[in-house]
């Protein structure tokens, strides 16, 4: 018997285990503290797994809503490496929180939104719409000054619950209030609680911030008080109404903030915990990026060099907690490209003999990734570009000159392009000439010669001159690519000579190198009247 499939994406399972929950609304929360640079690793956890998620529950008919929250009343604890700031300027806000920390650039007003813009001004182009949530403002209006009453009543409680599952018991009242002559919640110790007035002392050293020695009383509402971060997440679900969230695996560990989390969301703020996904890493280049490694790429970076469509597919394709490893110095990054350009084809119905050989399970999961994947669904299929074809045109032809670009595509075989296709085609070259120049690895890297090596020349049989004349006769045909590859074969098993080594040659005369792209399309790319003009040479 044929096994039912259940689901074909991730996304989908998550909607369907959420459509148990008999809620008025889904909301999805993305949660990110804006302390430094948002780097494509974040993006996953903070941005697309949220985002997916909360389209597949719309098209399980269910009402949804996606907030990323910035946590911006958290402390500006350390100045991140790679922030080029004056530190000795910057050292003296340690401790306040990110919002009441001013920009690293004057462009910005604060520390928080200096960082914030690397998602908020580019978010959408990814088709992504999320409502941008400040937790500073959130706690100044007074929204957390009923899970902060909660806690305060149930303070006993709460810290035994934390003892318990954390295995470490917090000092004082578990909440912060904010010390009233130097700004700083982190240093404070809360001594007691009477009906009114949280008492604390501004004395406490944390992370190497020391308290400013303060004593006093606050009205632990509008921002005077916040909670603990073990605290602060679970209140934010019951405020929110969070029924989804993604965060980094680091606080699934046992114990750790989700464990804390969920015990009190159910026993202290009386709300069902929301289903909660750790999601894993994006490596690149085999490294976990790090500001400090210097390996950190943005979604602006990503779309420098590739469609936002391929990011949303490779996120799309891999389940929130498989870690992904990236290749983009390597030429397996085309890997990536290929996959999705066989997702679309199958999406629309044009199988090639290879995709004809998925089974029909994978080419059903194919077609709906895709179509996760796209921002506009094109309502035809375009014109496919391979990226590592893309990357001979963009070395041999004038990016620039749409007109040029496109002759290649002609020369292929494609009569008719329409101008959705024109368009796209044209931007995948612009981004794999900003590939080679930023990323790539010198493997790929060509330049076709002007004059061929005297070397080469020298090295040349008799035969293998004979074989050369041919090759410019069947130039003259206006072969398409696969018909050219095939005619370079069939003259060297004409002139016994190993194809092997009749393409070494030739890659020889034109790349001064001893291998190169796929011949056939590669010399249509280049040009045929500037290959034959090289092979004349001979
Ligand atoms: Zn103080």
């Amino acid at each position: 018997m044929r096994q039912k499939v259940e689901f074909y994406t991730w996304a989908e399972r998550i909607a369907s285990e959420l459509k148990k929950r008999k809620v008025k609304k889904h909301v999805v929360h993305g949660m990110w503290t804006p302390s430094g640079y948002f780097h494509l690793g974040n993006s996953r956890t903070e941005i697309f797994t949220p985002a997916i998620a909360a389209e597949a529950l719309k098209d399980a008919g269910l009402k949804t809503e996606f907030n990323l929250f910035f946590d911006d009343f958290d402390d500006f604890d350390k100045i991140p490496a790679g922030v080029k700031v004056d530190k000795k300027k910057f050292e003296r806000h340690l401790g306040l929180p990110l919002r009441e920390v001013p920009s690293p650039s004057p462009k910005y007003k604060n520390w928080a939104e200096y960082f914030e813009r690397q998602i908020v001004e580019v978010v959408d182009k990814f088709g992504v719409k999320p409502n941008f949530v400040s937790s500073y403002d959130s706690y100044k209006h007074g929204k957390y000054d009923k899970a902060i009453k909660i806690v305060l009543e149930k303070a006993e409680e709460v810290s035994n619950i934390w003892e318990e599952v954390a295995g470490k018991r917090p000092k004082g009242i578990p909440i912060m209030a904010i010390c009233e002559k130097c700004g700083r919640g982190l240093t404070t110790l809360s001594t007691e609680y009477d009906g009114t007035f949280l008492h604390y002392s501004c004395d406490q050293e944390s992370k190497g911030i020391m308290g400013c020695g303060y004593s006093g009383k606050i009205k632990p509402e509008k921002g005077n008080a916040k909670l603990h971060w073990r605290l602060h997440w679970p209140a934010t679900w019951m405020i929110f109404g969070t029924t989804f969230e993604s965060g980094g695996k680091d606080h699934f560990t046992p114990g750790g903030s989700a464990d804390t989390g969920k015990a009190f969301a159910e026993k202290i703020f009386g709300i069902q915990p929301p289903l909660l996904v750790g999601t894993d890493f994006l490596n690149v280049d085999g490294k976990k990026m790090a500001g400090s490694v210097g390996n950190v790429i943005s979604m602006a970076d990503w779309l420098e060099f590739a469609e936002p469509e391929l990011l949303r597919f490779m996120y799309v394709t891999s389940p929130p907690r498989k870690v992904i490893n990236f290749d983009l110095t390597t030429n397996k990054f085309f890997l990536l490209a290929d996959k999705y350009d066989k997702a679309e084809r199958i999406y629309f119905g044009k199988l090639t003999e290879r995709d004809k050989q998925e089974n029909e399970k994978r080419l059903e999961q194919l077609k709906r990734q895709y179509k996760i994947s796209q921002i506009n669904l094109p309502k035809k299929m375009p014109v496919q570009l391979s990226y590592s074809y893309a990357v001979v045109i963009a070395q041999t032809r004038d990016v620039g000159n749409k007109k040029e670009v496109l002759s290649v595509l002609k020369s292929l075989g494609y009569e008719k392009i329409d101008a959705a296709s024109e368009k796209r085609i044209f931007n995948r070259v612009k981004l794999a000439k900003a590939w080679i120049d930023k990323y790539a690895p010198e493997t790929v890297k060509i330049k076709v010669v002007e004059k061929v090596s005297a070397e080469v020349k020298k090295s040349l049989s008799k035969g293998q001159k004979t074989a050369i004349k041919d090759l410019i006769e069947i130039l003259k045909k206006k072969l398409d690519g696969d018909k050219l590859q095939y005619g370079i074969y069939e003259i060297s098993k004409k002139h016994n000579i190993q194809p092997k080594e009749f393409f070494e040659l030739l890659y020889g005369i034109i790349l001064n190198k001893h291998q190169g792209p796929r011949l056939g399309p590669f010399i249509i790319a280049i040009g045929i009247e500037k290959v034959k003009k090289l092979l004349s040479q001979i």
